[in-house]
């Protein structure tokens, strides 16, 4: 079992790699397509799939759901073991863009609601779309 856990990782460490190089240089969430674009080898989609949804599980990424059910994904800035995300996400609906807002969500369950997930996507105009309107 230990064995096996060792070998996977290391089969995967170039696409790793890749996926990493490609979410850390970009300033907003990426679909998994988007992402599958800019990677310059040769990896295919469920490799993609697994290593994504593996960043997820350790705390390095985090995962958008835009209303369209659509999943983007964006590197955590400050997320150890658990993550920890109390921001607002942005989708611009002009160049089809997620981002990390830097704005905290504030909020309060009402009694006996244990909140475990949260997926707080506003939708609008970006910074630089609205500039040109
Ligand atoms: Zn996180
Ligand atoms: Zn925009
Ligand atoms: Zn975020």
């Amino acid at each position: 079992m230990q064995i096996n856990r060792i070998s996977m990782k290391r089969r995967n460490t170039p696409a790793k790699e890749a996926i990493l190089n490609v979410l850390s240089k970009a300033d907003k969430a990426m679909s998994q397509d988007a992402i599958e674009e800019k990677i310059t080898i040769d990896i295919n989609r469920a490799t993609i799939y697994r290593v994504l949804n593996r960043f997820c599980d350790d705390g390095i990424l985090h995962k958008i759901i835009a209303e369209s059910g659509k999943q983007y994904f964006a590197i955590c800035l400050d997320c150890k073991e658990k993550h920890n995300h109390n921001h607002f996400h942005f989708r611009c609906t002009k160049c089809d863009t997620i981002e990390c807002l830097p704005v905290e969500v504030n909020f309060s369950a009402p009694d006996g609601y244990l909140v475990t997930d949260m997926n707080c996507v506003l939708t609008g105009l970006c910074k630089e779309c609205s500039t040109f309107l």
